[in-house]
């Protein structure tokens, strides 16, 4: 069924989710009338946002075949235009494990393996015989394809030469002028306090939002892309939450940018740690973990004025803090992961370090639905650490969904998962059920108080 075309679209967030559809949605010829709008707390880029840093993982390596059809796909414009000019590098992913202690990382590994050479028809063997997936048996293997780093990086897994990584901050600058080229969005710069909903009960509707100035902006729909935020605009307790992770960087000099800048990526899957190769002399460490929680308390979203507030877990940034850091736990898990991999740049002081934030649901599966109780109301979100890569792709999915549109086998199992959840998760707060390093639980006021 085609969905009828509304005449205003407001679309409240820029990042992957919200600017690729406004960029699906302006080139749409029934949407030719429609007035498109994109809103935004911060100028864009929006530097805390989780769309904009120097450096995302592009892999179909899933275990899931769905997101690793729909990875493949995006890399086919990855390679193309839209990954020119430095914005994708095609380094390689080594996906490695410690041993046997990661049951979750093994099964994840495992899966990967099998989609990208089953289902995508990736050739294994070596690279020098035109392998794309090299089995990594020992730490031999290992040290041949991650080259100059002389302390331990893992035991065993495989390295995806046809993955690598995208500039994250200059591929959303790219996409931003190719929006800006069709002349049919308008971008504004406002922070929604809450959505504006229709007084009658007996008829909930969304017409816009209110912002912190308390001006409108009304739409026939509102799409919130509003990331890890979002739980602050609607009530999400036990269906996504903002998870903090943690990111740190250290300069290298031109001769060890030299030596460590042709390896693949590397994704240690018993601890989550991973190390993009470095760009421009500078080298990431980061995890893709459970996270952080930080849990506050906040009017209750979907009953301003009322007085009723509720404790969810939201974003805390440099905005908040410029002083903000990561806290020692995770000043630590970078620290060891750099030492045990490259033991000469172990301490290398950090130039900066960065709360990064997930907008976690208890599959990973992300959020792209209608509201089903708010008619008006779109909700695209719930990244959960991977959505960056489907950037070149992923707003004809979010669109094809807002328009009850099936466009291949994959769309009905995309709408599936993407689907609004008819069960919450067993607490308010999301730690997801996938796979993840670090522990789970951490609070973040009271790993920041140990610093
Ligand atoms: C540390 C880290 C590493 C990651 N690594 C990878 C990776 O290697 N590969 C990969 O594929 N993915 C990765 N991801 C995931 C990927 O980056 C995210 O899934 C994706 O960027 C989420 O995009 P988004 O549009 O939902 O959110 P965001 O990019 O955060 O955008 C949300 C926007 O909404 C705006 N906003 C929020 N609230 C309001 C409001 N009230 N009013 C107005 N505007 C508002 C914000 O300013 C922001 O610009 C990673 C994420 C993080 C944090």
């Amino acid at each position: 069924m085609l969905k009828d075309v509304p005449s205003s679209v407001l679309i409240v967030g820029s990042g992957v989710f919200g600017l690729s559809t406004a960029y699906n949605l302006a080139q749409r010829p029934e949407f030719k009338d429609t007035k498109v709008t994109v809103l935004d707390r911060l100028d864009f880029p929006a530097h805390d946002a989780a769309s904009i840093d120097s450096s995302r993982i592009v892999r179909p390596d899933y275990p899931d075949a769905a997101y690793s059809k729909l990875a493949a796909q995006a890399q086919k414009l990855w390679r193309g235009d839209f990954g020119a000019e430095g914005r994708y590098s095609e380094s390689g992913l080594a996906i490695l494990l410690d041993d046997e202690d990661s049951k979750l990382g093994r099964a994840y590994m495992e899966g990967s393996l099998r989609n990208v050479s089953l289902k995508l028809g990736l050739k294994q063997g070596p690279r020098s015989e035109g392998g794309q997936v090299t089995v990594l048996d020992d730490e031999e293997a290992i040290k041949g394809v991650v080259k100059n780093m002389s302390g331990h990086i893992g035991k065993l897994g495989y390295v995806n030469w046809t993955s690598g990584w995208a500039h994250a901050e200059n591929a959303m600058l790219h996409l931003r002028r190719l929006v800006e080229a069709t002349n049919r969005v308008s971008f504004q710069r406002g922070e929604v306090a809450h959505l504006l909903f229709s007084p009658s009960p007996s008829s909930p509707t969304v017409s816009g939002v209110v912002l912190n100035d308390a001006s409108e902006l009304r739409a026939n729909l509102t799409i919130l892309a509003t990331g890890a935020w979002t739980p602050r605009l609607l009530d999400l307790r036990g269906i996504a939450s903002a998870s903090g992770q943690i990111l740190a960087y250290i300069d290298l000099t031109p001769s060890e940018q030299e030596k460590l800048g042709g390896n693949p990526c590397m994704l240690n899957e018993s601890s989550g740690m991973f190390i993009i190769p470095p760009a421009n002399n500078v080298l990431k460490v980061a995890r893709h973990g459970y996270g952080y929680a930080n849990p506050t308390t906040i009017p209750h979203p979907e009953r301003p004025g009322t007085g009723e507030t509720i404790t969810v877990s939201l974003p805390r940034t440099k905005t908040d803090d410029p002083h903000l850091n990561i806290p020692a736990e995770g000043d630590r898990a970078c620290r060891d992961f750099l030492k045990r991999c490259i033991p000469e740049l172990g301490d290398r002081p950090w130039t900066h370090t960065r709360i990064c934030w997930y907008t976690d649901t208890p599959s990973s599966d992300w959020l792209i639905d209608y509201h089903p109780t708010y008619s008006g109301l779109f909700v695209a979100t719930g990244g959960s650490g991977h959505g960056y890569k489907f950037l070149p792709v992923i707003g004809e999915r979010i669109a094809e969904v807002l328009m009850e549109e099936t466009r291949d086998e994959l769309s009905e199992e995309l709408r599936r998962k993407w689907s609004w959840p008819k069960e919450k998760f067993r607490t308010e707060h999301v730690w997801t059920d996938d796979w993840r390093g670090g522990a789970k639980g951490m609070i973040l006021d009271e790993e920041l108080k140990k610093s």
